[in-house]
């Protein structure tokens, strides 16, 4: 199979008397491999691992075949694809933070993801803060590089889903509304620097920006701890196509109007390269891609994608 599939998966396969772990040969998305006393675990994110008790070992390889069987455990190496392809997406908003991916964790990625966006036009505010979960850490950055406070302006109900996966536009409306409510101490007569991980269609953007007027906010300033969302994911993520992307269409500033805030700047790719630890040399895509797949921000594939 591994052969003959393009494209990105990680699998955990169960047999009688098997446990199966299968990474792909771009090595897009996370597998890794844990421990719980004498037993083995496979799981695409290491928190899955604490939640029961166990240990990360490693991560699978691109193109590794792990097989957990009575008598131990082996590896098979399959030829890999020139170049790793992993999914920087998975440190902007896909992982949790508690996870740690390729040897990096989550949280300290997203923390100086929003350190280097604290330097993209700075703005004077009265607080920062960040939308909840995945862009809490990168408002934590962005707070302590720029001396402005950290506050928390939105509640999460933690029983609703993610919004960016929800089908739907009416659905994504009533989503964001059941998902977030403002605290309207925080935000009353305040200007609030908004940090978030993506924009992709905008919508929720604005639902939150709108939000947080009504609860008073003062000044509501949108920063991004990514580039902007430009092209479709082809690699099993739920990204609409190119036509619902807000950024395919507008230009900061029109999105900056779109999304109703005061004004809006996104994280280069470049310091996305750099917060993940990684080294992007030249233009994105080729030899450059520092063993990351960063296509949604720069449209440049790592294999071929259509029929
Ligand atoms: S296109 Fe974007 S979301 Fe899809 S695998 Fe590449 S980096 Fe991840």
């Amino acid at each position: 199979m591994m052969k003959r599939v393009r494209g990105s998966y990680a699998l955990a396969l169960l047999s009688p008397g098997k446990l199966i772990g299968v990474r792909d040969p771009w090595g897009m998305r996370p597998l890794a491999l844990g421990r719980l006393g004498n037993s083995y675990l496979i799981a695409s994110e290491s928190c899955a691992f604490q939640a029961v008790g166990g240990t990360l070992i490693r991560d699978l390889k691109p193109g590794e075949i792990v097989i957990i069987e009575e008598s131990g455990i082996r590896s098979i190496q399959t030829p890999a694809q020139k170049g790793e392809h992993f999914c920087v997406f998975e440190y902007v908003y896909f992982a949790r933070n508690d996870s740690i991916l390729d040897g990096v964790g989550v949280y300290d990625s997203r923390v100086r993801m929003g350190q280097l966006l604290s330097r993209v036009l700075p703005v004077e505010a009265d607080l920062v803060a960040g939308v909840p979960d995945s862009a809490l850490p990168a408002a934590i950055g962005y707070a302590k590089a720029s001396g402005i406070p950290y506050e928390q302006v939105l509640l999460k109900n933690s029983y609703s889903g993610r919004t960016f996966i929800t089908g739907g536009q009416q659905n994504r409306e009533q989503s964001v509304r059941r998902k977030l409510s403002p605290i309207r101490g925080n935000v009353e007569g305040r200007r609030i620097v908004l940090v978030d991980d993506s924009i992709v269609r905008g919508t929720n953007s604005m639902y939150i920006v709108r939000m947080l007027r009504r609860a008073g906010a003062k000044e509501v300033h949108m920063r991004i701890a990514s580039p902007p969302v430009q092209y479709p994911c082809h690699f099993g993520i739920n990204t609409p196509t190119a036509r619902r992307l807000a950024a395919a269409h507008w230009n900061v500033d029109q999105l900056c109007e779109k999304i109703e805030a005061d004004s809006l700047a996104y994280l280069g790719l470049d310091d996305l390269y750099r917060a993940v630890g990684r080294e992007k040399a030249g233009a994105c895509g080729g030899e450059g891609f520092g063993g990351l797949c960063s296509a949604c921000f720069c449209g440049d594939y790592p294999m071929r994608v259509g029929k």
